[in-house]
């Protein structure tokens, strides 16, 4: 039976932008755009041409996308022309497939925000849309606050919506702008509109102010729209807009809107998508959310010994989708919880073999056990089990020998008579039959440390040159009777890999150096470093 196909519209660099704290340069946008036109999604909507020089400059050259490529901006002003409204006219002239207006729909704020007639607001969607279709544009009309201006005057906001498909916009997109609608008002309301114009013309604009922007969209599906418009990680100012991450997936891995709809993802695309969400994060130079549905670090990690032992029988019995669908990975996570299933599954998982009667792994399931009732959780410390593990397994070289480290902060007048805290940190190493000392200054004392501990490894060197630290941090736990310290450090090599490592210590010093030296020493055995 042949599929119906569902468009999907991304306003990432659009409403996304809007997000607290996220600013997009230009290249941020170029590169996003392609990500986006990667991955299939039907209609990128680049910015606001005229509203800044950033998206000006964007809609300023022909992009070579092939998805369509979209300029949102507002609708002929009140009581001007078409032919005499700078903005209007900055939007017709932008390089883009098409040209998204918004409008408002709600009588309300027609009289109250555009202090304009109901009449005059539907003669400025007519002549905006008929204006772009005249430039060869497509078109598409989101009809700003609809569900609450259609509460409050349903033929009003009905009217918006009709005015726009009557001169021939391809969509017609219900906005919940402020994102109050729940998903059983959205289903009716969506419902009511699809009687009035066909479904595959109405689009959903959903955003996440009761956590229920994905549900809403897919409610809207239900009653008939045939576009989503949504962001990557759920972008979007306050609590963002509907998630496309979560979207995409759902779409097509759930038999009920699989079976029922094609979209522009392909199953190849589909597998990228971890990659693509982990990837804007990084340009937002922020840390990637672990429980995210579907491609967060935790989404399909599993704790508990009873599931571990059931995961290493059939994978299916506790994922409600095949993890390398969507790019991700199983994991499972050894834990105080831990049984040796556990311990045994993730050993398999990072390539050690086992066998499940060697007494080794009740060993290492007790020092693990041990080690996490005062403060270390190797579920965050990927790197740090893996040397464990292979220490208690008797598989790790010893490379060197700290025999001794200094680290001192001294608070003191520079030569400008400005008052400075300088660290200084000097380590004494044994590699085989030389012995090393190496001084560093840093801007902390965990910094001057590191950069003694790396500088000189001798013969070592050259394995750990590419590494360097790319975050750290401390949490301070209340272990019994004293607080502890416990510190994650995570780490990058030369070939982008990452790997976490922890130290605990009631010593801050002390925990961060075997956070640094599970690093080093895990660089060394996964760049198959001789003893
Ligand atoms: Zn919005």
């Amino acid at each position: 039976m042949a599929r119906e196909r569902l468009y999907l519209f991304d306003t990432t660099l659009r409403d996304g932008a809007q997000t607290n704290g996220v600013d997009f340069t230009l290249a941020d946008k170029l590169a996003i755009a392609g990500m986006l036109d990667q991955l299939g999604i039907d209609y990128v909507e680049g910015g606001y041409p005229g509203a800044n020089p950033t998206d000006t400059e964007l809609f300023a050259k022909e992009r070579k996308f092939d998805t369509t490529f979209t300029a949102f901006g507002m609708t002929r002003r009140p009581g001007r022309s078409t032919s005499n409204d700078p903005g209007l006219a900055a939007l017709l002239d932008a390089k883009a497939d098409a040209i998204c207006f918004v409008a408002k729909a709600w009588d309300y704020h027609v009289r109250v925000a555009l202090q304009t007639t109901e009449e005059e607001n539907l003669a400025s969607i007519r002549d905006s849309v008929k204006a772009a279709k005249a430039k060869g544009r497509e078109v598409l009309l989101d009809c700003e606050h609809f569900f609450d201006g259609y509460k409050a005057n349903a033929k009003y906001a009905l009217a918006c919506a009709k005015a726009a498909h009557e001169e021939g916009a391809r969509w017609v997109v219900l906005c919940d702008t402020n994102g109050g609608t729940l998903p059983h008002e959205i289903e009716t309301i969506v419902g009511e509109v699809c009687k009035v114009i066909p479904g595959d013309h109405v689009g959903i604009h959903a955003h996440n102010d009761t956590e229920q922007a994905v549900a809403n969209s897919f409610a809207a599906v239900r009653a008939g729209a045939r576009q989503i418009q949504g962001t990557l990680n759920g972008l979007g100012e306050r609590c963002g807009n509907a998630n496309l991450v979560s979207i995409i997936p759902t779409l097509k891995l759930k038999p009920e809107f699989s079976e029922t709809f094609d979209i522009g993802v392909s199953d190849a695309a589909l597998k990228k998508l971890a990659q693509v969400s982990h990837a804007l994060d990084e340009r937002l130079n922020r840390g990637s959310n672990r429980h995210a549905p579907y491609v967060g670090e935790s989404a399909f990690a599993t704790k508990a010994g009873i599931h571990a032992s059931a995961i290493a029988k059939d994978p299916a019995t506790y994922e409600h989708v095949a993890p390398d669908s969507v790019g991700n990975k199983r994991k499972v996570l050894v834990s105080e919880q831990a049984g040796k299933s556990n311990i045994l599954a993730e050993l398999e998982r990072i390539g050690i073999k086992a066998d499940k009667d060697d007494p080794r792994i009740g060993r290492l399931l007790e020092i693990v056990k041990e080690r996490e009732t005062i403060g270390y959780a190797y579920e965050a410390a990927d790197a740090s089990f893996e040397m464990l593990a292979r220490r208690t397994l008797g598989t790790v070289p010893n490379y060197f020998d700290v025999t001794q480290f200094d680290v001192n902060v001294e608070q003191r007048n520079n030569a400008k008579g400005e008052r400075v805290t300088v660290s200084m940190a000097v380590v004494k190493v044994r590699v085989g039959d030389d012995n090393m000392i190496s001084a560093a200054e840093g801007n902390g004392p965990v910094n001057a440390l590191d950069r003694a501990l790396r500088k000189d490894l001798g013969k070592y060197q050259k394995y750990i040159d590419g590494l360097k630290l790319t975050d750290y941090r401390v949490r301070i736990l209340n272990g019994g009777t004293e607080a502890v310290t416990r510190v994650l450090i995570e780490s990058e090599d030369e070939n982008g890999d990452h790997w976490t490592t922890i130290g605990v210590s009631p010593n801050i010093i002390d925990a961060s150096f075997q956070a640094l030296m599970d690093s080093i020493i895990y660089k060394l055995v996964k760049s198959g470093a001789p003893a």
